[in-house]
């Protein structure tokens, strides 16, 4: 099944882990079926429906590697304004390097052993993509992708999720759902605080 975990020093390649001598120097392109639970994913972080396809790009640079790819899938939301939850088809770019704990050490730095002079022109020429995050590190020659993946996936989860992007949500009287119909309650507009004062400095004014 597609979703079983290769057991430590077996010959199966198991996205999101592999070790870096399954990355072979030309690097290597990579479709995958994950399941939310490899990527340790908790309805907290994120609920999906079904699995989740990760297409990903490993390039090795020396000591680092650079990884590129897009998970997408199906993540079942829930509207802030109606409250029903519904599913939002997405993809999750994502952009991240890697540097091996061992490595860090006993070589040189994996930006100078790609080549790169200190302090580069590379910034300049903006031959670099911008990361302003740390590279992940890669413990005993092992690229796990999965923690990676899943903070890339809460961090794409929308702040306020939107069945659809004029959802008129629930009528503040009634409660009833307005995606599904008028309820016929009479729908004062709602003054901003700031109206409601300019009323109450023009009745004084009026008053004097
Ligand atoms: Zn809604
Ligand atoms: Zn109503």
């Amino acid at each position: 099944m597609p979703g079983s975990v290769c057991p430590e020093g077996g010959k199966a390649m198991a996205l999101p882990s592999l070790h870096l001598n399954e990355i072979p120097d030309e690097g290597l392109s990579l479709s995958h079926e994950v399941q939310p639970e490899e990527l340790a994913l908790d309805p907290g972080d994120a609920q999906v429906r079904g699995a989740l396809s990760l297409t990903v790009k490993i390039a090795k640079a020396g000591a680092a590697v650079g990884v590129v790819g897009v998970l997408s899938g199906t993540f079942v939301r829930q509207c802030v304004r109606c409250l029903k939850e519904y599913d939002d088809h997405a993809e999750v770019p994502f952009e991240a390097d890697y540097r091996s704990d061992q490595a860090a050490s006993r070589h040189l730095a994996p930006g100078r052993a790609a080549g790169r002079s200190e302090g580069g022109v590379s910034g300049e020429l903006g031959a670099e993509p911008e990361r302003d995050d740390e590279p992940y590190v890669m413990t005993g020659d092992r690229l796990d992708l999965a923690e990676m993946l899943r903070e890339h996936v809460i961090l794409a989860t929308p702040m306020q999720p939107l069945c659809r992007e004029d959802c008129p949500g629930l009528c503040p009287v009634c409660g009833r759902d307005r995606n599904e119909g008028p309820c016929g309650c009479p729908q004062e507009r709602r003054e901003s605080p700031f109206a409601v004062l300019k009323h109450i400095i023009e009745a004084k004014g009026e008053r004097r």
